[in-house]
Parts: structure tokens; C-alpha cells; sequence
């Protein structure tokens, strides 16, 4: 295959959020840029939001106007998928349905070179089922982090029959977009989709079981883990409908392994149209005069509290090692790059003494006998 450097066209689908941001990324570094969309408002969409940020960058003297026209200009926006014809490495971010990316990869197939790379960002199928739409071995997740000029972690997935040629290639351009890759198995979350369940899913059980509130949860973790939003206030933010199908999705696709079962709670929640900070209203209200809820400051209650959660992200932590999905050290970077935790989990896990973690798992699968706590 041809390797993929600065000369190579890329090709974009899907001009949302992700692709977008990618775009950027891409063209930032030299690349041609192809961004196409199925929506004509959307891709306009994204070039005025483009216009305007690189407007702000110039304002802000991060960036010189020449520089700033010179990297727009690369970023040609098609209303016309075979205008991807001549692109080397294609990254799809359609929406998060395997038939709507499936049906685009067919199509792909039958404008594209043989040699071009085809890449999906997609966060929680798995490439394996995207690339069974015959586009085997060509095929590869990257899945960046929102934004994506801003998050370096890219995590790099090669399906069963993708090829090390194209795993190495994609990882080298990855390192040449100055992106962090890490390479991941293709199981259900990669990596940090995996390991961040019990942040949620352990603070949403807590919620449930009435030990303490939202407010109170999420100073623990602010407080004591130094993370930089509760999971709570994060839940909002990424909204409860998009965090819940996430959650929904690894939990079926691991067969309904309970360490992953979603919260009833939390798809009441969606039903509710408690969205998070999207629909003005999810675990806090973002109407400008609603009460901002106090915690609970009990120090003992905040450090109970804090290290129950860690404890069950360094089993998930120590889980994906043992599964072989990445290593130690690809784990704590994936989670320090791409979700911004103050530490990598099984760094901390060594800080604190691995058998304090241990006990305290134990404690939780006497007290509770349930296999989410093994
Ligand atoms: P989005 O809804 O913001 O954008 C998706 C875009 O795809 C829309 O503009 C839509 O018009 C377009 N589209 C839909 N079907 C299409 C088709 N057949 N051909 C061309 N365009 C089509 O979505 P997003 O948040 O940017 O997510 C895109 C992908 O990235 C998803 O797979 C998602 O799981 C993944 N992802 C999202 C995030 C995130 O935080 N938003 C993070 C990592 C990965």
C-alpha cells in the first residue's frame, strides 16, 4: 500500500461535531481536506462554524490570518460523495447506526482506489460488524475524542481482518497529526468507552441506593480524585441519553455482563427529556436562577465515596489488561489523553497498594453477593 503522509488527500463524512473537528485536525497539517455531508444545512453549518473559529483564533493572536485562509482553503466542502474519489484515507463520522455506516461503506467501495484506507470513528460498534459489509480488510476504527483538535488520544482499531500494513500507517499518521494513538482490540468501548462505565454507572448505583446525593457525589470525586467534573455534572454535559445507549450497548454486547447493566434511573431520566445541560435540565438544573444543590461535606463520607468508585474503575482498569485489550501503559495513557483523569488508573492502583483495592472490592461483593462487584 502507499503510506499516508501530507500529500495525501482525506477524505471526510459526515460533517457534525466529530467530523468537523477532524476535519480541522486534518487540514491543519497539511492534508487536502474533502468534507462531505448528507445534509446541505449541515455542512454549511460547519463551514461557517469553521469560518468563525479560525476568525477567533486570528482575533486572539493564536493563530496569523495568512495561516488561518491557508488552512481553510485546504477544506473543500462537497455536496457530492464521489467527490471522495481521489482521497488516500477516508474517516466516516455518520451517525452511530451500524446500517447507516454500513450502507455508506458500500457505497465508498464503489467511488474510492483500491489502495485508500477507510477509517470510522464510530465509539461503540465494533469495526469487525462495520467492515462485514465486504469492505474486510481495508477497513479501521479511529476514534477520536471531543473536540477533536483539542483531545490527543486517538484510540486505533483494527477490525479481525483489517492489515498491520494499515494498523502501521494509520498509527503514523496519527503521530504525524501530533495525535496520541493507542492501538485497541476491537471489544465492546476499546478502551476508554470500557474503563469509564463504573464512573457513571457506580456514582449512578450510589445515587440509587440513597448513600448520598448527586451534589455530594460528585465533590468527592472533585475533591478527593481531583477529577475535573463529577460524574454527574459529565453525565449533563455529554448528555443522559447519549451516556445511557453508550452504557446500553457495551452491556448487550458483552452479553449482559452485570458489571456494565445500565441504570433504571438514568433511562427515566432520557424519558423525562433530562438531558443535561442540552435540554436546560438532567441531575442539576441550568435554568439561570434555579438553587445550586449544597453537598454533604463529611470528609470520611466524601472519602468512602470517592474510593469505591476508583476501586471498581481499577478493576475495569485491571479487567481490560487481563482481556489483553491494551497494555498498562496504553490503559493510564488512553484515560489520562482522552477523558482527562488526574491519573492513570492502574498507576494510582499501584500508589494506593493494590490490595487496599482489592479489599475494598471484596467488602462490596460480600455486602452486596452480586457478580458486579467480582
Ligand atoms: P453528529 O450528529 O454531530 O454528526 C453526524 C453528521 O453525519 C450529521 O451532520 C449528519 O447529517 C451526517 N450524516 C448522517 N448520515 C449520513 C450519511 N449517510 N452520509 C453523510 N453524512 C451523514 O454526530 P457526531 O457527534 O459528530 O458523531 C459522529 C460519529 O462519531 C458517531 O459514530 C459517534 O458515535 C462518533 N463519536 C462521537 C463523539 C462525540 O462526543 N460526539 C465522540 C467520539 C466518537
Amino acid at each position: 500500500m502507499k503510506e499516508l503522509n501530507k500529500n495525501t488527500k482525506v477524505g471526510i463524512v459526515g460533517s457534525g461535531t466529530m467530523g468537523m473537528g477532524i476535519a480541522q485536525v486534518a487540514a491543519t497539517f497539511g492534508h487536502n481536506v474533502f468534507l462531505y455531508d448528507i445534509s446541505k444545512d449541515a455542512l454549511e453549518n460547519a463551514k461557517q462554524k469553521l469560518i468563525n473559529l479560525f476568525n477567533r483564533l486570528v482575533q486572539k493572536n493564536k493563530l496569523a490570518g495568512e495561516e488561518a485562509e491557508s488552512i481553510l482553503n485546504k477544506i473543500n466542502f462537497v455536496n457530492d460523495l464521489t467527490r471522495l474519489n481521489e482521497c488516500g484515507f477516508i474517516i466516516e463520522a455518520v451517525t452511530e447506526n451500524l446500517e447507516v455506516k454500513q450502507k455508506l461503506f458500500t457505497s465508498l467501495e464503489k467511488i474510492v482506489q483500491t489502495e485508500t484506507v477507510l477509517a470510522t470513528n464510530t465509539s461503540s460498534l465494533s469495526i469487525t460488524s462495520i467492515a462485514s459489509c465486504k469492505v474486510y480488510n481495508r477497513i479501521i476504527g479511529t476514534h477520536f475524542f471531543n473536540p477533536p483538535p483539542l483531545m490527543p488520544l486517538v484510540e486505533v482499531v483494527p477490525g479481525l481482518l483489517t492489515s498491520e500494513e494499515i494498523t502501521r500507517a494509520v498509527k503514523n499518521l496519527m503521530n504525524s497529526w501530533k495525535k496520541i494513538p493507542v492501538i485497541a482490540k476491537d471489544t465492546p468501548g476499546f478502551i476508554v468507552n470500557r474503563v469509564a462505565r463504573p464512573f457513571y454507572g457506580e456514582a449512578l448505583r450510589i445515587l440509587e441506593e440513597g448513600i448520598a446525593d448527586v451534589a455530594t457525589i460528585d465533590r468527592a470525586m472533585k475533591e478527593i480524585g481531583k477529577f475535573k467534573l463529577g460524574p454527574f455534572e459529565l453525565m449533563d454535559l455529554i448528555g443522559n441519553d447519549v451516556n445511557y445507549k453508550v452504557t446500553e450497548t457495551v452491556f448487550e454486547q458483552f452479553y449482559f455482563d452485570p458489571r456494565y447493566k445500565p441504570s433504571v434511573f438514568q433511562k427515566r431520566m432520557v424519558e423525562a427529556n433530562l438531558l443535561g445541560r442540552k435540554t436546560g435540565k438532567g441531575f442539576y438544573d441550568y435554568s439561570g436562577n434555579a438553587m445550586v444543590p449544597e453537598p454533604n461535606k463529611d470528609e470520611n463520607l466524601a472519602i468512602e465515596l470517592f474510593f469505591r468508585i476508583l476501586s471498581m474503575l481499577i478493576n475495569e482498569a485491571a479487567d481490560a489488561v487481563f482481556m489483553n485489550i491494551a497494555t498498562v501503559e496504553e490503559i493510564d495513557l488512553a484515560m489520562t489523553k482522552g477523558v482527562n483523569y488526574p491519573k492513570g488508573l492502574l498507576q494510582w492502583a499501584d500508589e494506593i497498594g493494590i490490595e487496599k483495592v482489592v479489599k475494598r472490592l471484596n467488602l462490596l461483593y460480600e455486602n452486596y453477593g452480586e457478580d458486579r462487584y467480582r
